[in-house]
């Protein structure tokens, strides 16, 4: 039996992708089970990871739909990696939500490479017969070095594999990738190891963020003692240049994001050319045209 509850309860920071901003929210997990990655400010001031109870979850997803009825198309379920939550707790909560909202027409979440390649093809598969459509994915950079040095868990064949793995269970992949996150001194070998990586996966989406210094993590000290070297809004784009010019794929590229010093967004390779133009004509302004380098509190 499912009790009703006041509303939706949220523990911790709770951050979506901006596809999702008309999403239902409902919370699954609380916090990132890495909580490593040297740039990413989300959960370094806690709380704890930890997956909710089915039950609580259920609760919530009821609430929703006696609010809002019939009303709901997409849903999320943050936080930074629901996909670690356990397969049979997660098909349940996918049927549930299915089954209470006859109008829905995406369920997404996030995922981090290696938490994907661990729960392996099947599973995946069974969360896809399930009703997931799409998982959001930190690529950041395909360069080894940047991954290693940004404390992402992850490497390259990490995240080919995983990325492939989505594709093959039949869900969508939107990977996001960090210009400058490699810093002036892997900014080479970051894009063409980026490039070569989403040749590789072929996602569904490419997402652009633009690398922006946050309170509270650790790269601020690598940014101070001259370990790491912020990129110039002029070499960002010259990022995108190489970027776009060499992606060999058939995904929709997004600049959905704040960040980012412009936004090149299209079908590849159907709109490179008039995305290549965008870029150029950037490269050709003012570098002082840009926003200025700052340190993000969100
Ligand atoms: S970037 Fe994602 S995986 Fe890394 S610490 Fe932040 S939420 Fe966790």
């Amino acid at each position: 039996m499912i009790k009703m509850t006041n509303g939706l309860r949220y523990t911790g920071p709770i951050y979506r992708p901006p596809s999702e901003a008309n999403s239902l929210l409902v919370q699954a997990t609380i916090g990132c089970p890495w909580n490593k990655c040297t740039f990413c400010m989300v959960y370094k001031k806690g709380p704890k990871f930890k997956i909710r109870p089915v039950k609580e979850i259920k609760e919530d997803i009821l609430w929703a739909k006696n609010y809002y009825g019939n009303s709901v198309k997409t849903v999320f379920f943050p936080s930074g990696n629901t996909i670690i939550m356990k397969t049979e707790d997660f098909v349940e909560i996918l049927n549930y939500t299915k089954g209470l909202f006859p109008n829905l027409e995406r369920i997404t979440i996030y995922g981090s490479a290696q938490y994907i390649l661990r729960k392996g093809l099947d599973d995946l598969k069974k969360i896809k017969k399930a009703g997931l459509s799409r998982i959001h994915v930190g690529l950041e950079s395909g360069d080894d070095v940047t991954l290693k040095n940004v404390c992402k868990g992850s490497t390259k064949d990490i995240q080919i594999k995983s990325g492939k793995l989505v594709k093959q269970a039949g869900v969508e992949l939107s990977e996001y990738i960090v210009l400058g996150i490699g810093g002036k001194k892997r900014t080479k070998e970051h894009i063409s190891e980026t490039v070569d990586a989403l040749n590789k996966i072929d996602p569904d989406f490419i997402r652009i963020r633009t690398f922006l210094p946050k309170i509270n993590t650790p790269i601020l000290k690598d940014i101070n003692d001259g370990s790491f070297q912020i990129l110039s809004p002029l070499e960002i784009i010259k990022e995108t240049y190489e970027l776009i010019k060499n992606l060999n794929v058939t995904s929709k590229v997004y600049s959905d994001h704040y960040t980012n010093y412009i936004h090149v967004n299209g079908k590849l390779p159907e709109d490179r050319e008039l995305m290549i133009q965008t870029v150029k004509n950037a490269l050709n302004r003012n570098e002082n045209s840009f926003r200025k380098i700052y340190i993000g509190t969100e």
